[in-house]
């Protein structure tokens, strides 16, 4: 989606508008709050033609944000190339940019020719496929020989070629090497900036993004997987997402106990040990490395939040992930209100391990030395 390729296009140097991806309407008005100004709320779906299908929308104030974002998320997207239509469930929320011109730049294999294509017109903001309809010569291409790669000249020849305005002539080698780059790299399909926008104080920054990745290249950049099955299937994956975890770091199963862990390797240790003790695990979430104490707060409120769940067993191996912040985490959720308590073994071991500790003293709690002892204690204790 838009802010993924957006988070792609930073990486190479490409300028996004600054902005900030969210999941709810609180958050949309929250941030408008702390950052007051001109704001855009951009549906975050994989169709195009957000803009006339109503999924792009102005706001300048945390209420107007709030209520914008009500109506968005939840409504589904239609338009003639996708009559069955697209939820949406999430938005970025970017600044407004005060647009002087709209320019259109994409990087495709042609096929035929067997070479990476660029392609650019002046006439940015609209269809592509309507330009080469009605002003084909608006459009200008450039085909690249992969031996030799991207050469500054080509954006040049490319900007004076389809007469972009002259505004956008200092920026767009660097834009474009950056584009180019990045579709070597990741093996694109396709990569796009429609619009490539100037804007009235002189920036050239990309308002809009459509990356497509080629499965075949993903080997090389696993963490990228994730985009091909963001969409949740169902109402456990969509509160995994929620926490800010991917969809496959939380399985639910048929048992009674409930497991955090970090790392999905001792996540399936950690059932193991359970099924060894003689349990069988609720489910099991997987909050990765670096997990600080908001997210184990949200993770712990998750599992606990399946009715199966009659014990919890969290495991965690500090590494990145620090005990201290785990820690803090798991008082933090066992403080808040209404929240569901069940019967909880920790286990705690590695980075800020005695700092950890401490902070679980505080609150009454002793973590357990080993996974074993642990699994055990949770099977018992989930017997009631
Ligand atoms: P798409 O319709 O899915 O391609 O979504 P875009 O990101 O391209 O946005 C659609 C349209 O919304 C753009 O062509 C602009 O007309 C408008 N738009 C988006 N962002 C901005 C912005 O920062 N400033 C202004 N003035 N218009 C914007
Ligand atoms: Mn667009």
């Amino acid at each position: 989606m838009e802010y993924q390729g957006k988070e792609l296009f930073r990486g190479v140097g490409i300028p996004t508008p600054r902005g900030v991806f969210v999941r709810s309407p609180d958050d949309v008005a929250a941030f408008i709050a702390e950052n007051p100004g001109a704001w855009v709320l951009k549906s975050q779906v994989l169709m195009g033609g957000r803009g006339k299908a109503g999924g792009i929308k102005f706001a300048s104030s945390p209420d107007e944000g709030r209520e914008l974002a009500r109506e968005l998320i939840g409504k589904v997207l239609r338009n003639e190339q996708n009559p069955d239509g697209e939820e949406v469930k999430s938005l970025l929320v970017e600044e407004k940019v005060a647009i002087a011109s709209e320019a259109y730049v994409s990087i495709t294999i042609d096929r035929a020719a067997k070479k990476p294509v660029v392609i650019v017109t002046a006439q940015g903001g609209m269809d592509v496929e309507e330009v080469a309809a009605h002003d084909p010569d608006a459009i200008s291409k450039y085909w690249i020989d992969a031996a030799i790669g991207f050469e500054p000249f080509i954006a040049r020849r490319l900007a004076f070629a389809a007469k972009l305005p002259t505004g956008f002539q200092r920026a767009f080698p660097s834009i474009l090497g950056g584009l180019y780059a990045m579709f070597m790299e990741y093996g694109a399909n396709l990569v796009e900036i429609n619009p490539l926008v100037l804007s009235e104080d002189g920036r050239v920054i990309a308002s809009d993004a459509k990356v497509d990745l080629d499965d075949n290249g993903l080997y090389k950049h696993p963490e990228l997987k994730a985009w091909k099955n963001e969409a949740p299937a169902d109402e456990d994956q969509a509160a995994a997402l929620a926490t800010g975890l991917g969809i496959s770091n939380y399985a639910k199963l048929d048992g009674n106990i409930g497991i955090i862990a970090n790392g999905a390797g001792l996540g399936m240790g950690t059932m193991d040990a359970v099924r060894n003790a003689g349990g069988a695990a609720a489910n099991f979430l997987d909050i990765g490395g670096g997990a600080q104490a908001e997210l184990v707060k949200k993770s712990y409120n998750l599992v606990v939040g399946d009715p199966k769940v009659k014990a919890m067993f969290i495991n965690i191996f500090g590494g990145i992930t620090r005990g201290d912040q785990v820690a803090k985490g798991i008082v933090e959720a066992l403080a808040g209100d209404d929240v569901r308590k069940v019967p909880l073994v920790v286990r705690l071991t590695g980075t800020n391990e005695k700092e950890g500790r401490e902070i679980l003293a505080g609150a009454g709690m002793n973590p357990v030395e080993t996974m074993d002892e642990g699994a055990r204690r949770a099977v018992e204790l989930a017997r009631g």
